[in-house]
């Protein structure tokens, strides 16, 4: 059997769609070095989503790798409403007013059929139609309308977005919509539930009571009203993903390189999984090769040590699905195989909290990089002491061995991490034989090479991480 052992630790996530959507494409995508797949629940129907996910469940069965499914809800997106003649002309200086009314729209308004929004804005709100292209004013607003006038005229089709930059909008994260499709996605058994548009630390508490332990929660940061409360939000979620689509909307595109600096650096300090998406190698959509400028943002991403980097339009609805996989692993691999990124992350080694966990994880990082050691392999139960061990960003391969296939999972996104599944094992000299066993088979150790393993005895008990051992591969 193919091992798929990656030879990167920055994981890629490709969003699937009708560019790839046959078994034999998702097959091509993880061997081209697809770790996450993200289901984007704003497009396709729940049947989609299924036929996807089984596809990946018997991949994942073929190659023996725990690979992880994401499924994105669309979160609440603002829309207008239709126009009676097709699409119409905004002009600069023009009023153009914004009604409950669901009758077509003309030249004068149009229906925004959201009561909230309109509660919420006042004279002198700006509102951002179709990605930004058109800006109005309000100028005047009730409970069911607003007047405005057009600041950036353009046309306007129906059912564009429509985003409201600097108000926190009354709405809950999860829509009507949002909370049909996360049962969906529980029932199927997804790894990883991505929220859109959170605002505010109530939107993941509800989405973590709604959920459960069934899925971890990744938060899309894409709102400036999740900005003033980021520590709070990384700290309430699982993972986080810099969304700069509607992030470079909501907020001057200006602003969003050095908030992705700032969300990585908290993230990376907080041991969170973080994900930088949204046009990364946006021309290989229509191009088999990215413009020198998205070879350079991809590059950037994983010198600022991202846990990964995404694609969305490139492999689900793009020309050269397959191209921009192999293109993104290149680029990464190529960082990562410099002087210079390793001296970048050497430099900024986050300091450790007082805990038995990461008292041994970054023992054996130090360890394994003083003795040259083949790989450091943790034993994890939920995961929690893998992530403190991939925090340390070391300089060795990392394996981590799980008796949880949902752990395995889940850890397909953390910086670093090969997985693997194993039956319950409970002596610890058994688990010390499996360890070197599953790092030569794994190809992450050759005989007289030396590991480095953290385990915590009594095995099984989550959080119980209390041994460090050095061992030498027969
Ligand atoms: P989306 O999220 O693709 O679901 O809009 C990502 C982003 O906004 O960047
Ligand atoms: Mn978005």
């Amino acid at each position: 059997m193919a091992l798929m052992r990656r030879y990167r630790s920055t994981k890629i996530i490709a969003t699937l769609g009708p560019a790839t959507d046959n078994k034999e494409s998702i097959r091509a995508l993880f061997d081209s070095g697809i770790d996450v797949f993200r289901f984007n629940f704003s497009h396709g129907t729940q049947a989609d989503h299924q036929a996807r996910f089984d596809a990946i469940r018997e991949i994942e069965a073929e190659t023996g790798r725990p690979i992880a499914i994401m499924s994105d809800l669309q979160g609440p997106k603002l829309r207008v409403g239709t126009f009676a003649d097709g699409p119409i002309e905004l002009v600069a200086g023009r009023r153009f007013r914004l009604d409950l009314d669901p009758a077509p729209g003309d030249i004068k308004r149009v229906s925004l059929p959201h009561r909230e929004i309109f509660e919420a804005i006042s004279a002198g709100t700006e509102l951002l139609l179709d990605d930004g292209k058109i800006r109005l004013k309000v100028t005047k607003s009730g409970p069911d309308f607003a007047e405005t006038k057009v600041i950036n005229g353009g046309p306007l089709s129906e059912r564009k977005g429509v985003n409201v930059p600097n108000v926190t909008l009354p709405l809950s994260a999860l829509s009507d919509k949002d909370r049909g499709d996360l049962r969906y996605a529980l029932d199927m058994g997804t790894d990883w539930v991505a929220l859109s548009f959170v605002q505010r630390p109530e939107d993941v508490a509800e989405a973590r009571r709604l959920i459960g332990g069934r899925a971890a929660i990744l938060i899309k940061l894409e709102k400036p009203a999740a900005i003033e409360h980021l520590q709070e939000l990384v700290e309430m979620s699982d993972a986080v993903m810099v969304a700069r689509g509607d992030l470079g909307v909501e907020l001057p595109p200006e602003k969003v390189p050095t908030l992705q600096k700032r969300i990585i650096r908290l993230c990376r300090s907080l041991g969170k999984p973080v994900v930088v998406a949204t046009q990364m190698l946006d021309s290989m959509v229509q191009a088999p090769t990215p413009t020198r400028a998205e070879a350079s943002d991809v590059a950037t991403a994983v010198f600022d040590s991202a846990d990964a980097v995404m694609l969305s339009a490139e492999t689900a609805a793009g020309d050269y699905p397959i191209e921009s996989v192999e293109m993104m692993d290149r680029i990464v691999q190529e960082v990562e195989a410099s002087e210079i990124y390793r001296s970048i992350i050497d430099a900024s080694h986050d300091a450790p909290e007082p805990t038995v966990s990461d008292a041994i994880t970054l023992a054996a990082r130090q360890v394994a990089e003083t003795i040259n050691a083949a790989c450091i392999v943790t034993f994890t139960t939920s995961g929690s002491t893998t992530l403190r061990a991939s925090r340390e960003r070391p300089a060795v391969p990392q394996m981590c061995i799980t008796t949880s296939m949902a752990t395995a999972r889940r850890l397909a996104m953390a910086w670093g991490v090969h997985a693997v599944h194993m039956e319950e094992e409970s002596r610890f000299s058994a688990v010390v034989t499996r360890a070197v066993e599953l790092a030569r088979q794994q190809e992450l150790a050759q005989p007289g090479d030396k590991i480095v393993i953290t385990a915590g005895v009594p095995m099984g008990t989550p959080g119980s991480t209390n041994v460090l051992r050095i061992e030498r591969v027969k």
